[in-house]
This record gives structure tokens, C-alpha cells and sequence, in this order.
């Protein structure tokens, strides 16, 4: 495989350029399909740039949602815990009032 940049020979399972270090195979982030540029898969049509750009968006909205869900866990923990305090004391008045026939 001859470097695009540098037009270096280098064997055909190179995936970089042994002279100016030119990456020479791209692996497809979608298929994993290996081919000699970076721009779109010929495999799959997938573009790289893309592609790449949405992982990480996805990964963004990911850990975005698993920090929601922990706040959401949290309240409920608080709720919990003030549930003597608010739900508990609103109870014990229903079974007072249960208790009197009210
Ligand atoms: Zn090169
Ligand atoms: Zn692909």
C-alpha cells in the first residue's frame, strides 16, 4: 500500500504510514469494515465524522438520563425519609379519625 502523502511503500496490513505516520486503514465505527480512507464506509455508507459525532452525542444524553434518574432516586429517598415527619403524621390523624368512627 503506497502512503497517499508521502508515497512510502508499506505492507499491504500497515494501518499507519512507517514514514510520515498517515493513517492508511480506517476501521468503519458502524460495521467495522477496514478500508483505505477515513471520509465514508464503503461498506455501509456510513460517514465517520458522523457517525462519531453521534456516539457521543448518544453517550452525552446517556450519562445526562442516568444523572436525572439518580436525582429522581434521591427524591424519593427524601420523600422517604420525611414520610414520619409529613405522610406519617397525616396517617396517624386517619386512623384517630378511623378509630372514632369519623
Ligand atoms: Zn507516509
Ligand atoms: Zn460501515
Amino acid at each position: 500500500m503506497i502512503c497517499p502523502k508521502c508515497q512510502q511503500e508499506n505492507p499491504e496490513s500497515a494501518r499507519f504510514c512507517g514514514r510520515c505516520h498517515m493513517t492508511l486503514r480506517f476501521t468503519c465505527p458502524a460495521c467495522q469494515h477496514v478500508q483505505s480512507h477515513g471520509n465514508q464506509c464503503d461498506r455501509c455508507g456510513v460517514d465517520f465524522a458522523k457517525y462519531i459525532s453521534m456516539l457521543q452525542f448518544q453517550m452525552e444524553s446517556d450519562a445526562r438520563r442516568e444523572r436525572e434518574t439518580r436525582r429522581a432516586r434521591q427524591n424519593i429517598i427524601r420523600q422517604a425519609l420525611l414520610l414520619p415527619v409529613t405522610g406519617g403524621w397525616s396517617l396517624l390523624r386517619s386512623i384517630k379519625s378511623n378509630l372514632r368512627g369519623e
